[in-house]
């Protein structure tokens, strides 16, 4: 489907999919009717987006009275006490599954071996049906009494960095320095330690547990491992919670949107004084760039949750004595809101069509230029429920942990949940995390145990007690 085609559909899908009520928008931008909500197989619809509000701006939510005792109780609950002792005591333990899993490389799209590792480490853990999804998810079930719902908990496998990098772990006392340490090695091993506490202390849950290590999450991957799990004929997923963040008082509850482009004005090119006169990409190039930051400017400033852009890549050209035959730019467009984000593309779209058409007027000479407009990135928007129970479960959580709930907006696997409108959170994977997506990537083991204490608390709060 071409770029434009693409977003007519999807904005169509919008539109007309809340007018028919029948219909679920699926991320080719294609129009799907839903069965009559069996409990599993059919794809997930999105949710419609609250009415817009500066999120940031508004004071945190608590997490009220019911919520606290019964994070108490369960944290008093004698299993618990003795789960929470132990996770404690596997600090070194924890470490070295943090170096192992870190030493094996998962590039972007190039999970499988990382993927292999995990599906061994949840089998001897004793979760027994354990299984790699079609697009590469590691899956990992563990049944609740009930099991009517199903509580997600996933860590993302994939790391920002290419295949040849090496990813051996330098360590210095307590602290790891190697890339994709944090973010999101860590991660794994908070979730691997949650499923170790729950099976050693035999602490059974009301819904089901399902384990999720995600492809995709980063850059490129767009996310594609988690829309797999939402997609159709899929086991429905009630609520989610992502481990992929610093400290445990971070909590994302809204998801950060992103449409991403590769742009590309075209023509013949030709001698900078012989051929004067073509069509000339570079100056089309720049009056888009123009027009764009001209018409997205006031959405960026109008009141409302956050929306950003930016123009992050732009190339091209032969030499200073032609008129080249290419040039490009790669954008950038953010929000939580997803009519925002609408309204930056819109401007972005209309803004290439009439730098285009002015360049091509202004030609004496030549073939007209052409333009590629290429998504390579769609991250769906979602202001999600800053008083959902689900949060105030998780800011209970952090609280009884001596944590200071900071509610944020970011751009993690949550973000297809809470576009959904399924309960969705991201916390923190524990510890010091610094220099994250670069190469001395490092991660320090401070009083990391709460990390996994507080997933062990929230998914007792979530999935209810067996
Ligand atoms: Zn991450």
């Amino acid at each position: 489907m071409s770029a434009a085609n693409y977003l007519r559909a999807l904005l169509a899908c919008a539109v007309f999919g809340g007018l028919l009520g029948v219909s679920s928008c699926a991320f080719d931008g294609t129009i799907k009717p839903v069965a009559a909500a069996p409990a599993t197989g059919s794809p997930q619809t999105p949710a419609t987006s609250p009415a817009s509000a500066d999120a940031e701006d508004e004071a945190a939510p608590t997490a009220g009275p019911e919520f606290v005792s019964a994070a108490k109780a369960i944290r008093e609950a004698s299993a618990v006490e003795a789960a929470f002792a132990d996770i404690e005591s596997q600090r070194e333990r924890n470490n070295q599954w943090l170096i192992a899993l870190n030493e094996i490389p998962a590039p972007p799209f190039r999970e499988a071996e990382r993927a292999a590792d995990l599906v061994r480490r949840f089998e001897t853990l004793g979760v027994s049906d354990v299984r790699i999804d079609e697009i590469g998810n590691v899956i990992a079930i563990r049944p609740g009494t009930v099991g009517q719902r199903t509580v997600a908990i996933v860590a993302h496998m994939d790391t920002v960095f290419p295949a040849d990098t090496d990813v051996t772990v330098h360590r210095d006392g307590d602290v790891f320095t190697a890339p994709g340490i944090g973010d999101n090695t860590r991660g794994l091993v908070v979730m691997l330690a949650l499923a170790d506490a729950l099976q050693k202390h035999d602490i059974s849950t009301r819904d089901t547990l399902m384990f999720v290590g995600s492809v995709g999450e980063e850059g490129l991957g767009d996310l594609r491992g988690v829309r797999h799990l939402f997609g159709e004929g899929k086991r429905k997923i009630d609520s989610f919670i992502a481990i992929d963040g610093g400290q445990i008082s971070r909590l994302v509850y809204a998801g950060v949107g992103s449409n991403r482009y590769r742009v590309t004005f075209k023509g013949p090119g030709g001698h900078s004084y012989g051929a004067f006169g073509r069509g000339h990409p570079h100056q089309a190039l720049a009056a888009a760039i123009a027009g764009f930051t001209e018409r997205a400017t006031p959405i960026t400033r109008s009141p409302g949750a956050r929306a950003t852009f930016s123009v992050g890549m732009i190339g091209g050209g032969t030499s200073i004595n032609s008129i080249p035959f290419e040039s490009w730019m790669e954008v950038d467009m953010r929000s939580t809101d997803p009519r925002r984000l609408d309204a930056l593309d819109a401007a972005f779209k209309s803004s290439i069509d009439v730098a285009l058409a002015e360049e091509n007027a202004r030609r004496t000479i030549g073939d007209a230029l052409e333009v590629e407009v290429e998504p390579v990135g769609r991250r769906p928007a979602g202001q999600g429920e800053r008083t959902g129970t689900l949060v105030r479960r998780a800011i209970a959580a952090i609280e009884l942990l001596g944590g200071e709930p900071e509610l944020e907006a970011s751009s993690t696997d949550a973000n297809i949940p809470i576009w959904l409108g399924v309960p969705a959170v991201t916390i923190g994977r524990g510890g010091i995390s610094r220099n994250s997506h670069a190469p001395d990537e490092s991660w320090e083991d401070k009083d990391s145990h709460l990390a996994i204490q507080l997933a062990l608390l929230l998914v007792l709060l979530e999935a209810g007690e067996g």
